[in-house]
């Protein structure tokens, strides 16, 4: 029979959820459950510390969270990048961006086409040497079509003017290009089917410097899932440029109290292009 939560707890829930999404944790699997615990584990409080407790983690040790039991079907693949596409010369890249957008069209290659309003392609300068990758587009950006340009969007633009650049002088994009329902993280299968355009846009600005906002976008940008924190925190080499990791700005709206390791990491991303620190981080 099914287990019915009050509104409060599945709210609670929900926000949890959410919470571990950002920090790595994205898929969730429930076990069979024991007959003989189930009337503690309906105890509001044993419900609450059994639905999503994490495990404690310590910064000597990686808790093995994507460790798989046999019980567990195997993941998808996440599909490698394709090569690196020829150098487009840099009064070519914006018409180059024009046709992988003409391209898109009014796609519908994957199931998020049906409940978004507008395409997410990007926005910003084709000629940028940073170049930041969000998951997808949320409820603001799906009405404007621009990534970015809701509350997180703000928070962006703040931690882009801290390195002393404006929003115009780098390039934004998302692994999907389609809001997903709900905010929900992209299926696999929906990234899998739109990240070669991401791929193929990367390719033509070829930043010297990408930064992955949050898990999602440093799952499908390094082809293999791993916990952020194993991520941040140094310079990765992906295809021929540099890829640093940090928090989404919608985590750090959550959670304010990351902002100074989201700094540090951009502070990384301002060594490599060689920016000196415009202003602290707030
Ligand atoms: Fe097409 Fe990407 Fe939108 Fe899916 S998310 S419908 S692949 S543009």
């Amino acid at each position: 029979m099914a287990r019915q939560l009050d509104g409060a707890t599945r709210d609670a829930l929900v926000e949890r959820v959410r919470f571990y999404r950002d920090l790595g944790l994205t898929e969730f699997y429930r076990r069979p459950v024991d007959a003989s615990v189930l009337a503690a584990e309906l105890e509001p409080q044993a419900l609450q510390a059994a639905a999503v407790e994490p495990e404690a983690e310590s910064s000597n040790s990686q808790p093995n969270i994507f460790g798989e039991e046999p019980a567990i079907p195997a993941r998808k693949s996440i599909s490698a990048p394709p090569e690196i596409a020829a150098a487009v010369s840099a009064g070519d890249r914006a018409a180059a961006l024009q046709m992988i957008r003409d391209e898109i069209g009014e796609c519908t290659r994957c199931a998020l086409h049906k409940g978004r309003n507008k395409i997410v392609f990007a926005d910003g300068d084709p000629n940028a040497r940073l170049m930041f990758v969000g998951e997808g587009p949320g409820a603001d950006e799906d009405a404007q079509g621009l990534p970015f340009v809701g509350r997180a969007g703000q928070l962006l633009n703040n931690m882009i003017a801290a390195m002393g650049l404006t929003r115009e002088q780098v390039y934004i994009a998302n692994v999907v290009k389609c809001r997903p329902p709900g905010n929900r993280t992209p299926e696999p299968d929906e990234a899998n089917t739109c990240t070669p355009f991401l791929f193929r846009q990367i390719d033509v600005v070829r930043p010297q410097v990408l930064v992955a906002l949050g898990a999602t976008a440093a799952t499908y940008l390094l082809g293999h899932r791993q916990p952020l924190a194993g991520l941040r925190g140094r310079v990765h080499a992906f295809r021929g440029m540099q890829l640093i990791v940090t928090y989404h700005p919608a985590f750090l709206l959550r959670d304010p109290r990351q902002k100074k390791e989201a700094w540090a990491d951009l502070q990384m991303a301002m060594k490599e292009l060689g920016l000196k620190k415009a202003a602290s981080s707030s």
